[in-house]
């Protein structure tokens, strides 16, 4: 079971950003999503993606980030571009446990460093939450992405244009 935290959403100012890190989430194979914030648009929006596009994953927005990390029981990965780097502190996951991902926006709580079992990093230059996260959960997974073959739609790739699937025509 694989849970993402976001921490420090704003409403007005983090909506497509949050909305990424929760649709990476869900792409690249976590199970469950928690915002600290309430946000009722984007838990409507997550949800409305699952229906049409397959999968499981679930999202809670409005959580507190100090319970849901002194509660979880398991391993916790701050990503962070001060952490330990990514191959090392990868090899001291053990896959059998459930994993929480911690991903910022502005600056993060100084007790998040000291609540996560390790802080890892994607490089050590500032870029995205988004784009650690993805990368993070691609190689978690050891770089192969999750199928999804219970939602509304399915594309089919396509190399010259859109190929896409109702469900109910699958083979
Ligand atoms: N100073 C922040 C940091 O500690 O990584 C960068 C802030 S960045 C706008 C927002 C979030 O992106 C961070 O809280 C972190 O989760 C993630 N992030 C940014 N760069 C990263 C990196 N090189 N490695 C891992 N995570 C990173």
């Amino acid at each position: 079971m694989i849970t993402v935290l976001r921490i420090g959403h704003r409403p007005e100012r983090d909506k497509r950003i949050t909305t990424h890190v929760a649709l990476v989430s869900r792409a690249f194979g976590a199970d469950r999503i928690l915002v600290d914030t309430r946000d009722l648009d984007l838990e409507r929006n997550f949800t409305s993606t699952c229906q049409r596009w397959g999968g499981s994953a679930s999202i809670k927005t409005g959580v507190k980030y100090r319970e849901e990390m002194k509660n979880f029981k398991g391993q916790i990965v701050h990503l962070t571009m001060y952490g330990e780097e990514l191959g090392k502190g990868m090899a001291t996951l053990d896959p059998k446990k459930d994993l929480m991902v911690v991903v910022g926006a502005e600056k993060v709580p100084r007790e998040v460093y000291e609540l996560s079992t390790i802080n890892i990093s994607v490089g050590n230059q500032p870029h995205s939450e988004v784009a650690a996260l993805a990368v993070f959960l691609y190689s978690y997974h050891g770089s192969k992405m999750p199928k999804f073959t219970d939602g509304q739609m399915k594309i089919v790739p396509d190399p010259r244009g859109k190929t896409v699937l109702e469900n109910d025509t699958d083979d």
